[in-house]
């Protein structure tokens, strides 16, 4: 039976151009994982920059593991070894090092499953042999890797054009030695800066149950880990270098022109561990070439596409060169009228924006700097170019929300429609506007880490009046998350290592979320729901990603007196933050 396994990997294979197969002849194998299903991380541009990053070090040979397909997770389950590469179809455990590409909190459950699959023990501790270590990177684990902490031998804490190279330096001599795990371990976390082994930390917990310290346990490591940022001046850009048509951008080559986000929004975790806002540059861009996609469609990937210094330059060179030209993420401030020619000569017939709050006070509190009227006017301006399918990304449980803002954002709903329909020159059949409505999460290393998570019941109430108040609207959807995974979402962001007890329960004893919490005498509201104290000092703080706390809290007040901060505008005098020196 295990012939199925193969020949769905082999499938794959075959509908993919931009493969790497390498001979495993004297490299270090590296089995990436991705702890979702093929479709999901070949989709990820993260993932997607690892896996060619790698690859392009002669002495690796890296290869792709996935989560289980539905219809294979029995058979996968039966004994362990059967989650194999898809490229030469090896089983995960015969790695040297398996490494999971972490890029969200709801996804730790699988990772803790892939490794039941794979055969090694999901818990570091239990885990006797050298080979394989097991690491893990990823936005998720660079914001709080706390929470799974057992289960990773080590953590790379920041960028991978930055740390691979020093990794794989460390890993060179290591073949000179005979170590045992915990030495390699030990060696590691001292002479790579920005690498975590957790197992070599301790944490510490007062009587009432917060944290006292995260403490080393040996006099030579650092106290934190700091966080490190690549210099993208000097890095190619990440690029999709695998095309298949089993991705949401199947069509589509996705091109990094930026990392991090300088406005500052106050909920917004990638604003602030990404800081300072860095871009390609433009002729660097113009240089990726598209290598094996079969399109000429580039998808221009960053936190906010229109910041780039040079957009209006890189979209008409792009243009002109005839690409057609996608947006991760328009700003309704941003569209001006070159911005809209690309979307209109790249036939874009739907576009996003997010206010994420309805009225102009609760987006004052976020720190959005975003008026009503620049929403109505980037709205007309879209439908001016026929593009009359406008989604608008909305949350709820935002800190001070109150019921006018909830108003405000059906208000909005409707004032947008009504502006799509004024300046859609007669085709309004074709307008829509959809709200996407999402529960908010309070992230570490935000000015709202100290805030808590509003409540599943209290959400659900929200979405049931919004839901009601827009449904005789015609023209206008709504769509909303389940608060219920915002909750797990707040659990596994926010948690420290004692929250490995629910997720062992969900992957291992095949639990669903709910009993889980209920099987505990941890609540786990002690986590999602509790405001934290000014000096609750927080499992995250393991890592030092630059940002003083003392900045968040300062945003913070600034947040409830409903003040607006400028933007991050990286120059060498601004010690604003902490990020560019003290
Ligand atoms: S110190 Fe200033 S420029 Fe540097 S990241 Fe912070 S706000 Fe931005």
């Amino acid at each position: 039976m295990v012939w199925k396994l193969i020949e769905r990997q082999q499938r794959w294979l075959e509908g993919e151009k931009g493969t790497v197969r390498k001979d495993w002849g004297g490299k270090v194998s590296i089995g990436l994982a991705f702890p979702n299903r093929y479709s999901v991380g070949m989709s990820n541009l993260g993932f997607q920059y690892v896996y060619s990053a790698l690859n392009r070090f002669e002495t690796v040979v890296c290869e792709r593991v996935f989560y289980p397909e539905p219809e294979d997770m029995a058979l996968i389950g039966q004994s362990a070894g059967r989650l194999l590469s898809v490229e030469s179809q090896r089983p995960l455990g015969d790695f040297d090092l398996v490494a999971f590409s972490v890029p969200y909190e709801n996804d730790y459950t699988n990772l803790v499953e892939m490794l039941r699959f794979a055969g090694i023990a999901p818990r570091a501790a239990d885990r006797a042999e050298t080979r394989p270590l097991v690491a893990g990177g990823g936005v998720a684990l660079f914001i709080n890797p706390e929470p799974v902490a057992d289960y990773l031998d080590f953590i790379f804490a920041g960028e991978a054009e930055e740390l691979l190279p020093e990794f794989l330096d460390f890993w060179k001599q290591l073949e000179h030695r005979s170590s045992n795990r915990f030495d390699i371990l030990k060696d590691l976390a001292k002479s790579v800066k920005g690498i975590y082994v957790p197992s070599l930390y301790e944490p510490v917990f007062k009587e009432d149950g917060t944290l006292d310290s995260i403490h080393p346990l040996a006099p030579d490591l650092p106290e934190r880990i700091t966080v490190r940022r690549a210099d993208l001046s000097k890095t190619e850009p990440c690029r999709t270098s695998v095309f298949t048509a089993n991705t949401e951008f199947s069509n589509v080559m996705l091109l990094e022109i930026g990392r991090g986000c300088g406005r500052g929004c106050r909920f917004c975790a990638a604003g602030f561990v990404y800081r300072p806002v860095r871009y390609h540059r433009a002729d660097d861009l113009l240089q990726t070439g598209p290598g094996d996609s079969a399109t000429n469609r580039i998808g221009l990937v960053s936190a906010a596409v229109s910041d780039h210094p040079d957009i209006h330059d890189l979209c008409s060179s792009l243009l002109d060169r005839g690409n057609s030209l996608s947006f991760s993420s328009l700003r309704a401030d941003s569209l001006d009228s070159q911005i809209l020619s690309a979307l209109e000569s790249s036939e874009h017939h739907a576009v996003a924006i997010a206010p994420e709050a309805g009225s102009e006070r609760l987006r004052r509190v976020i720190n959005k700097n975003l008026s009503q009227d620049q929403i109505y006017r980037a709205a007309e301006l879209l439908a001016q170019k026929s593009i009359l399918n406008i989604k608008l990304y909305f949350m709820i449980g935002l800190p001070t929300e109150n019921a006018e803002d909830l108003e405000a954002i059906v208000e909005t709903a409707k004032g947008i429609r009504h502006h799509v329909l004024s300046s859609s020159r007669g085709k309004t059949r074709l307008a829509t506007v959809t709200l996407s409505i999402n529960s908010f999460v309070p992230k570490p290393f935000t000015p709202f880490q100290w805030v808590p998570f509003a409540g599943v019941v209290e959400l659900r109430e929200k979405a049931k009046w919004i839901r009601k108040a827009l449904s005789r609207i015609p023209n206008v959807r709504v769509h909303f998350d389940l608060p219920k995974w915002a909750y797990v979402q707040a659990l596994l962001s926010r948690g420290d290592r004692r929250v490995s007890f629910f997720i062992d329960k969900v992957a291992q004893e095949h639990f669903n979320w709910a009993p889980a919490m209920r099987s505990s005498a941890l609540n786990p509201d002690f986590w999602v729901m509790r405001e934290r104290g000014r000096e609750e000092k927080f499992p995250w703080e393991v890592l030092d990603p630059g940002i003083e706390r003392n900045y968040l809290w300062e945003e913070y007040q600034r947040a409830l007196q409903e003040k607006q901060s400028p933007e991050c505008l990286p120059g060498p005098a601004c010690r604003r933050c902490g990020v560019c020196g003290p």
